[in-house]
């Protein structure tokens, strides 16, 4: 069974203030999460957790995990701007781009980052845009083929754009030495959203042992291994839950088999999750406005694709529950769609859900990664607000919704601007 935090009369009051659609994210639940992931990884004392901030890109959230020393993993200018602008310092920010523009490296050695080079061929481009090699410097680890765990295939890194070859990353790494890179960093991502307790400590199996030959055959020393994201959640009620301390344990495990012996046994673990931070604890609050009764149910909710993207792209499913209808039976079956002209637009398709009227709130659970922070604007349509649920109850504006100034704000070189809002 999926809980939520709150009632029905608190949802409407709050919806009174601040109408639907709108986010709303449980700071309880974060803050109780990201010291349950401090504690999983406690063994290692150069541990850090650099939230991606690409999952949920709110200052006030952030914050929460900030003030238990999480830093930032930024993928573009904009993040790690706002990572600047909250007060991270350098080591507290991780720019794990691809495909990335010079300027952007630029800034991200402005601010001191630490930076991931996704391609062999950016370390020369670094060196050319900021004169230098950073003395702390990272490479993103693609091991090519497919990537298995012990239930089968998981991902096809082959197929993946996303960083160097060993051969390439052995060359890398000594030019980096050669160049004055004094502290080296191993990253991988190799699958999005595993829900098995196996997959940091079969990763760090990979490249705990690669940094062994490293180590032995190369002798190129690596300072800190970065597992990244992938931690995934349970979007559905019967997916059992990671367990993070059970995962932290399992890397542990690890650590002790393959790095220590080999006298490794100071190098810091750092994780980049989105999705398990804050994934959990997001809900998008919605209303039932519109029923259409034709070859098909369907109930239309004020919310749609532009605020929620992922079941409309990856047919992703999340959990629905209709404010203060939790012990009614589920015994309608709807699709629950969207206002785009776009068939896709539908938070769920053959929905078991009890009777929905008009004006019920409609809550769509595990939204809090990746769901606001996707939105775009097509139809015209606006992004909603954002709201945080304090400890104590009382529910803060965190982000305002979008006004129609805002979407046409770069329409201002244009006459018709003017007529708008002149
Ligand atoms: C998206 C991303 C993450 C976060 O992934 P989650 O699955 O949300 O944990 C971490 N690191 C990099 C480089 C990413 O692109």
């Amino acid at each position: 069974m999926k809980t939520l935090p709150f009632t029905v009369d608190f949802l409407e009051e709050t919806a009174s203030k601040y109408p639907t659609p709108f986010y709303i994210y449980d700071e309880k639940g974060i803050r109780e999460n990201m010291e349950k992931v401090k504690k999983a990884f406690s063994w290692n004392k150069g541990f850090r957790e650099y939230f991606a901030v690409k999952a949920e890109p709110n200052p006030s959230i952030i914050e929460i995990m900030k003030k238990q020393g999480c830093g930032t993993d930024c993928s573009s200018y904009t993040e790690l701007l706002l990572s600047h602008a909250m007060g991270f310092s350098g080591d507290e920010v991780m720019f794990s781009s691809n495909d990335t523009p010079p300027s952007e490296f630029k800034y991200a050695d402005d601010i001191g980052a630490t930076i991931n080079l996704d391609d062999f061929t950016h370390i020369k481009i670094l060196e050319d845009t900021i004169g230098h090699i950073p003395e702390k410097i990272s490479l993103r680890f693609n091991p090519g083929g497919t990537y298995s765990l012990s239930n089968g295939i998981m991902d096809n890194p082959g197929d993946s754009k996303y960083g160097l070859t060993k051969e390439q990353l052995i060359e890398g790494y000594k030019i980096l030495k050669q160049k004055g890179a004094k502290t080296l960093g191993l990253h991988a991502f190799l699958v999005s959203n595993t829900l098995t307790n196996d997959y940091y400590p079969e990763l760090s199996k990979t490249l705990f042992e690669l940094v062994v030959e490293l180590k032995k055959v190369h002798d190129i020393e690596i300072s800190f291994i970065n597992l990244s994201g992938g931690v995934g959640i349970a979007y559905k009620e019967e997916d059992v839950p990671n367990d993070i301390l059970a995962i932290g344990e399992g890397v542990h495990r690890v650590y002790d088999e393959i790095l220590v012996p080999s006298g490794l046994g100071d190098i810091s673990i750092y994780t980049e999750m989105g999705r398990f931070m804050t994934g959990p604890y997001g809900y998008l609050v919605t209303r039932a406005i519109n029923e259409k009764h034709i070859y098909k149910e369907y109930i239309g909710v004020d919310a749609c694709a532009v605020n929620l993207m992922r079941p409309a792209i990856y047919g992703a499913y999340h959990h629905i529950t209709v404010a203060g209808k939790e012990k009614s039976p589920r015994d309608h079956v709807y699709d629950v769609v969207g206002s785009l002209c776009e068939n896709n637009d539908k938070f769920a398709i053959d929905r078991p859900l009890p009777k929905v009227d008009r004006g019920d709130l409609l809550v769509i659970h595990d939204a809090g990664a990746h769901g606001f922070a996707m939105g775009y604007n097509y139809n015209g349509k606006l992004k909603s607000a954002e709201l945080l649920m304090k400890e104590d109850g009382n529910v803060e504006l965190i982000r305002r919704a979008e006004t129609p100034e805002d979407y046409f704000a770069t329409l201002d070189v244009s006459d018709i601007y003017k007529k708008m809002f002149q």
